[in-house]
């Protein structure tokens, strides 16, 4: 998000932007995940922004000169009973109205596009052939060395530990990397940081009510190539997709896990994900999985994220609380934030997702959650 954010800038011609990251450029979740990028959601927006995301991603690797291994497979979503078949149909209807291709498929369908499913207890299923994966690294560099060349300071392991403020005024950043401590004079500061952005914002007293949850996922050895779409099950937040090396790569939903920054990988998890993927697709059963990592959703309490100015400081914009779809949607969020700050564009995103929302009671909804 931060990346995207400066490289949109810096392109419109604004100097002066500085990313920081206490980290490496992967080492949150945008070098954690699994690069599904699709615009079946539920809710207008998402579809609308997804549309215009998924049209940045096929043009990236061009602008930016590095391949990002984008391939439209297309999402497969499945559907194990009624209810679910409901809010899939209603998803579909949505989005064939805002010009996606999606079709809702019956199992006999679903299982021309994966002859492997296990179809027995499959009720339905939706299919969008624009959907896709990328190889989130590459993306990440991409907007990185892009932004660099437009004179962006990309500081890795540049830890923010404060935010000095004059009334409601920011007027500099303190970092802290491993020889020092030092501060940059600003009075514009996005807060970027993911499943770590309510540690940030609190630095300005802003309260943020994103938790970070533990999200695992992992990466099989690798098969011929067999796989076409990123397949998605919303009963238990099962999804695999075969990467363009072969390996399956998927991840499963564990409410179980209590929130926190925990980034460290769990047997449990391995044996929630293997059980549901060999009941969706019997012949994966005997496939061995060979890495398995993970990284932190940045939950917010309605599913949606928070982005734009808050109202207590000047200047301090939020772009956090993406769960599981975060960087696919980094694309253009962040041009729409650097939009505002380059031009002054009305952003009609700042009042459907603000942070005042939660205090007012006033929720959204989103029905397409993964994870
Ligand atoms: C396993 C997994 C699978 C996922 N799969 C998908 C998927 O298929 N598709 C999808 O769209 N999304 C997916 N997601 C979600 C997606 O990865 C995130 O929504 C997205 O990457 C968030 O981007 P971000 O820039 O907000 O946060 P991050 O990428 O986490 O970046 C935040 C950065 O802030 C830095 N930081 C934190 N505190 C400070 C500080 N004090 N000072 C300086 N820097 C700081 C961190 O080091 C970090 O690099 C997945 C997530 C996980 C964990």
């Amino acid at each position: 998000m931060g990346l995207s954010v400066a490289y949109h800038l810096a392109e419109q011609g604004t100097r002066n932007v500085i990313v920081v990251d206490k980290s490496y450029l992967c080492g949150g979740a945008s070098g954690r995940n699994g690069g599904g990028i699709r615009a079946q959601w539920s809710s207008e927006t998402n579809v609308v922004l997804m549309q215009e995301s998924i049209r940045m991603c096929r043009v990236f690797a061009r602008r930016m000169k590095i391949n990002v291994w984008f391939r439209q497979g297309g999402y497969l979503f499945l559907a194990r009973t009624l209810p679910m078949q409901r809010t899939l149909e209603a998803s579909v209807a949505l989005q064939r109205e805002c010009g996606v291709r999606t079709e809702m498929l019956t199992p006999a369908q679903a299982a021309k596009i994966v002859p492997e499913l296990d179809t027995n207890q499959l009720v339905a299923a939706s299919y969008n052939p624009d959907d896709g994966v990328v190889f989130p690294w590459p993306f990440v560099w991409g907007f990185a060395n892009a932004a660099e060349k437009y004179g962006v300071k990309v500081l890795p392991f540049h830890e923010v530990i404060g935010i000095r403020t004059r009334g409601t005024a920011i007027e500099s950043v303190v970092l802290r990397n491993d020889v020092r401590e030092f501060s940059i004079a600003t009075s514009r500061v996005v807060n970027a940081a993911g499943a770590w952005s309510p540690t940030v914002a609190k630095l300005v007293g802003i309260e943020l009510p994103n938790k970070p949850h533990r999200h695992e996922i992992c990466s099989s050895e690798p098969l011929k190539p067999w796989l076409k779409p990123l397949v998605a099950d919303l009963s238990d937040g099962l999804y695999f997709s075969q990467s363009t090396r072969g390996e399956i790569v998927g991840g499963i939903g564990q409410s179980y896990v209590p929130h926190g920054l925990n980034q460290e990988s769990s047997f449990a998890f391995l044996g929630k994900y293997a059980r549901s993927l060999a009941r969706t697709c019997p012949a994966l059963g005997a496939v061995k999985v060979l890495r398995q990592w993970a990284g932190c959703y940045d939950l917010t309490p309605d599913a949606n994220p928070i982005f734009g100015p808050v109202k207590e400081i000047d200047e301090f914009y939020q772009v956090s609380g993406f769960m599981g779809h975060g960087f696919m949607m980094a694309p253009i969020v962040g041009k729409r934030l650097a939009d505002h700050l380059a031009h002054g564009n009305q952003e009609p995103l700042f009042e459907r997702w603000r942070l005042s929302r939660f205090a007012e009671g006033k929720l959204l909804s989103e029905g397409m959650i993964l994870g």
